[in-house]
């Protein structure tokens, strides 16, 4: 297809990447970016891009690839609770500073022939062009104005962003206890000599903390733009000082917010086309946006050198991007679910939370994870077991004995008569949650069952979780035989204390 003229809406990763794109698979078209702020002044610290990713930049575009790397930084991730520590080696993601990266797009960008223009806020409608590429953010104004069909799911949690001026070794998720309840930190180093800090706590925590005042205060009319809840991060510095090691936690518009998840029932209207965050998010604790953002550059311009019109383009580009788009969704969400419930894990072994954490959205399963981190997966199992594992590992977790409330079971699927109880749900801390909760808590012990589908044992798997945690009584859940891997590693993770398989249930 042939384009005059294309203008871009939003100079973020994905703005610029599809500017760039654009303008290389169509050197005669006028590409623009029209961008509020002035080259520079971004906001936030580093962003993680992993190697899936890499993967697909080195074919769309391998000079940036090149520069990105470059400029991003390696590293491996641990998990600290008090002072236990597991490492795991994942050398595949590099965390680069969101400066770095927007300028290394912006130099490529300009290197392609686009022109940016920074310091005005547009409106799409009002940019002339024969296409208009609305990367404008999670705030879109095109998308909240336009017949897009938007929605956006606010989460329970409260999270800041901030960074402090040194490099951490590793990615480090640690826990911390206040006097007003557990905060985490998801840190990672990145280029520059700096880290993210980003911290999240649940809203009770927050509120007995009296960070709802100072939130209401850093938002109050008159407040600088730029400013930052300055109580919060002096109070969270304190926190996190093992972490910290004397450095401070440096702000840049970083106030407590609670995470959008922004999803579209269509991503084109006329000759715009949402990209990015301005089409969908996905929860921060899986490290996607960016990513999102720039494979959607990738696909897009894809789409409209193959089409006829702009029409067919815009259907190829969501038919190709949205599977993918959905399915990181529904794993964020899960993550964000496990996240928001974390403090409550506290009391396992750190190897067996680390078990969890890599299980929490069933896209990374014990097996494939003891090829990444084998010791840590053994120890994991020796703490589960009380025993070296031996043979087949999904086998071996479902063989092993329990004892629970004096009563002794031989393996994880010899499961007793137990008052059922049925669950259908979408998320196992809801009000639905709580009143299955409590009805467990009348029990001497609970057999779960439900839909059939993957999605709805994992879930039954959470609310079981849920259930031994909040109220002691035996939990066991029932799956298809087919998903005998996942019901090992809810095992493992502590989710549940028996399984049933189906064909056992009958
Ligand atoms: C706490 C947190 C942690 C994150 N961590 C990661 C991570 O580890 N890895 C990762 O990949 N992603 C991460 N992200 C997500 C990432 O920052 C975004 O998903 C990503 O920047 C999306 O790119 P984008 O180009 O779609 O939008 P943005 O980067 O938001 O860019 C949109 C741009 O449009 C401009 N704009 C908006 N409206 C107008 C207008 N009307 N006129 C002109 N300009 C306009 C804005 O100024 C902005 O520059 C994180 C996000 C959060 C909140």
């Amino acid at each position: 297809m042939q384009l005059r003229r294309a203008a871009v809406l939003g100079g973020g990763p994905g703005g610029l990447y599809a500017a760039r794109l654009l303008k290389l698979a169509n050197p005669a078209c006028e590409v623009r970016v029209y961008e509020q702020g002035d080259p520079g002044s971004t906001f936030g610290f580093g962003v993680g891009l992993a190697a899936g990713t890499q993967r697909k930049l080195a074919a769309a575009d391998p000079d940036t690839l090149r520069e990105l790397v470059g400029a991003g930084l390696r590293h491996d991730m641990t998990l600290q609770v008090g002072t236990d520590i597991v490492r795991v080696h994942n050398d595949r993601l590099i965390g680069v500073a969101r400066t770095e990266l927007l300028a290394v797009l912006q130099r490529h960008a300009e290197k392609a022939g686009v022109e940016l223009e920074y310091g005005a806020r547009r409106k799409a409608a009002g940019l002339d062009a024969d296409l208009v590429v609305a990367a404008d953010g999670i705030g879109s104004d095109t998308r909240e104005n336009g017949p897009f069909g938007g929605r956006t799911d606010v989460g329970k949690g409260r999270y800041l962003w901030c960074g402090t001026d040194f490099p951490l070794e590793d990615a480090v998720f640690a826990p911390v206890g206040t006097e007003y309840g557990t905060f985490v930190t998801h840190a990672y180093p990145y280029s520059g000599g700096r880290s993210t800090f980003l911290i999240e706590t649940d809203e009770e925590t927050w509120r007995r903390a009296g960070f709802d005042v100072t939130t209401a205060e850093s938002e109050a009319p008159g407040t600088p733009f730029a400013a930052s809840d300055e109580t919060s991060l002096r109070f969270l510095e304190k926190a996190f000082a093992g972490q910290l090691r004397g450095h401070s936690l440096i702000g840049n518009r970083t106030r407590w917010q609670r995470f959008r998840t922004v999803r579209c029932d269509r991503w084109s209207s006329g000759n715009t086309v949402l990209l990015g965050d301005s089409a969908h998010t996905a929860h921060f604790s899986i490290g996607s946006g960016t990513k999102l953002a720039m494979e959607d550059a990738i696909a897009l311009v894809e789409a409209l050198g193959e089409a006829g019109d702009l029409g067919a383009a815009f259907a190829q580009y969501e038919q190709v991007r949205r599977p993918a788009v959905e399915r990181l969704q529904g794993l964020a969400r899960r993550s964000q679910l496990w996240w928001e419930s974390f403090p409550s894990r506290l009391g396992l072994p750190v190897e067996r939370l680390m078990v969890a954490y890599m299980s929490r959205a069933g896209n990374v399963p014990l097996h494939r994870f003891v090829h990444t981190a084998p010791d840590v997966v053994e120890t994991a199992l020796q703490q589960y077991g009380g025993e070296p594992p031996s043979g087949e590992l999904t086998g071996w977790v479902l063989g092993r004995p329990l004892v629970h409330g004096g009563r002794r079971f031989p393996d994880r699927t010899s499961v007793p008569a137990l008052e059922k109880l049925f669950c259908a749900l979408e998320d196992p801390w809801s009000a639905e949650g709580d009143t299955l909760v409590a009805r467990a808590k009348t029990t001497d012990g609970v057999l779960i069952s439900g839909p059939p589908d993957r999605g709805a044992v994992l879930t039954r798997l959470d609310l079981a979780e849920r259930i031994r945690l909040e109220t002691g009584v035996l939990t066991a859940v029932e799956a298809a035989a087919e998903l005998r891997d996942d019901l090992a590693d809810a095992l493992v993770s502590g989710r549940t204390d028996l399984v049933v398989r189906t064909e056992e249930a009958a």
